[in-house]
């Protein structure tokens, strides 16, 4: 497995940009590019156009948050090498999976977008919020038997309480 993944992105070929500019190599984003990302002028002008969602379904719930929620914490290596989902991590995957389907009972969310808001208590300000949504996603697809590739993030917002912090996580669909 670990060679045939190696093999396809030799067979795909590293697409080698040396900027025009400062001459850094780095793998290219866009076919015809000449500079690196550093030297490439940022743009501006003009920020996507997209539409607020007019939310017909909007379920929530909240677990408590610990952690063991972190995406770096999810993983651990085996002897031979390989890695594997944690217990602890795997029981945060099924009381998610599990919340979620309970929270649309018999609402069936189709395969299109779907939004999640995402609200992180913490109890000290260096816990780093952003680090459960890898977990929340995983979570919540298996959950609701769509996949992650049509998750947008509505909001991802954290508070500080004292004690006992929870996350509370929506899912939404138009
Ligand atoms: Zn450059």
């Amino acid at each position: 497995m670990q060679s045939h993944t190696k093999a396809s992105r030799k067979k795909l070929g590293p697409k080698i940009l040396v900027c025009a500019t400062c001459k850094r190599t780095q793998i290219k984003s866009y076919r015809s590019q000449t500079q690196c990302l550093i030297c490439s002028p940022p743009r501006i002008e003009a920020w996507p156009e997209i539409e607020d969602p007019q939310l017909g379904v909007w379920v929530w719930f909240s677990l408590p948050l610990s952690g063991a929620w972190s995406k770096n914490r999810m993983h651990a290596r085996t002897e031979e090498g390989g890695v594997i989902v944690r217990k602890e991590a795997r029981d945060i995957l099924d009381a998610i999976a599990w919340s979620a389907k309970l929270s649309l009972g018999q609402i069936k969310l189709e395969r299109r977008k779907v939004w999640l808001e995402i609200i992180v208590q913490k109890t000290s300000p260096t816990a780093d919020a952003v680090n459960v949504v890898d977990v929340v996603c995983d979570g919540v697809k298996r959950g609701i038997g769509v996949d992650d590739r049509y998750f947008s993030l509505l909001r991802l917002d954290w508070q500080l309480v004292e004690r006992d912090p929870r996350i509370y996580i929506a899912i939404g669909q138009e």
